[in-house]
């Protein structure tokens, strides 16, 4: 499947990016677990820094390169903050899972969330970083810890709201690529409603195990049954 084609007549354009872009800490599910300390979490952060997965910055590249031009917005389930290294834009990219570029309150006392570099000092003593506010220990924020602040991709998901208000008498082309039924509210169902409610629609669902599409769009859709990152990488572009 020619994703250039795909796209070529769109007015907007719509990527949903799933838990399989995620990088792993030794094939730890990196916002998997509860309860896991600060310094487990940045022990993982630099770990990925360090070693980036050369195949999932390669299908962003590529991804990148077909967006150019266009006017898209991106949905990313991971947390791992590699898409910000690519040429897709980052005022276009929301990420509601988390960041493992910042901290937040343990308890939430503030809504707040700081840059991780800011700590790096403390965090490189391995000490535990603590809230600026009430005294309490500082977690990264993402969403795999007890209390997730949602502070941090708010203000971008409301410009992705309003980004897709204006789409519906156009001609939107939705894309997702390897996303699974971890968090299906934020992807998978309501990419669907968007293909179902909008006659101009084109969907496309790129996925290993869960390519099936549901039968409201199964007219607008395109199945691929292939790995995204691969799917993207031997992309012609
Ligand atoms: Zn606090």
């Amino acid at each position: 499947m020619d994703l250039r084609e795909f796209f070529q007549d769109a007015d907007m354009i719509l990527i949903g990016i799933g838990e399989n872009f995620q990088d792993k800490f030794e094939e730890i599910d990196v916002a998997d677990e509860k309860n896991i300390t600060v310094l487990e979490d940045y022990n993982r952060k630099k770990y990925l820094d360090g070693n980036p997965k050369s195949d999932v910055t390669e299908a962003y590249e590529k991804l990148a390169e077909l967006l150019e031009g266009k006017n898209y917005f991106v949905v990313t389930l991971c947390t791992d903050d590699k898409i910000y290294n690519s040429n897709i834009k980052a005022d276009r990219i929301v990420a509601p899972c988390g960041s493992y570029s910042f901290l937040q309150c343990e308890d939430v006392c503030t809504e707040d969330i700081y840059p991780v570099e800011d700590y790096k000092d403390v965090l490189d003593k391995e000490e535990e970083p603590v809230c600026p506010k009430c005294g309490k220990k500082l977690l990264m924020n993402h969403i795999g810890v007890k209390k997730y602040s949602e502070e941090g991709y708010l203000k971008k998901w409301n410009i992705y709201m309003k980004w897709l208000q204006g789409s519906l008498n156009r001609k939107i082309c939705i894309l997702e690529l390897g996303v699974g039924m971890k968090y299906p509210s934020v992807i998978r169902w309501p990419f669907e409603k968007v293909t179902l409610i909008n006659n101009k629609a084109k969907f496309m669902r790129v996925h290993k195990q869960l390519f099936q599409l549901t039968e409201e769009v199964r007219d607008k859709g395109v199945s691929v049954e292939e790995n995204p990152i691969d799917f993207l990488r031997n992309q012609i572009v």
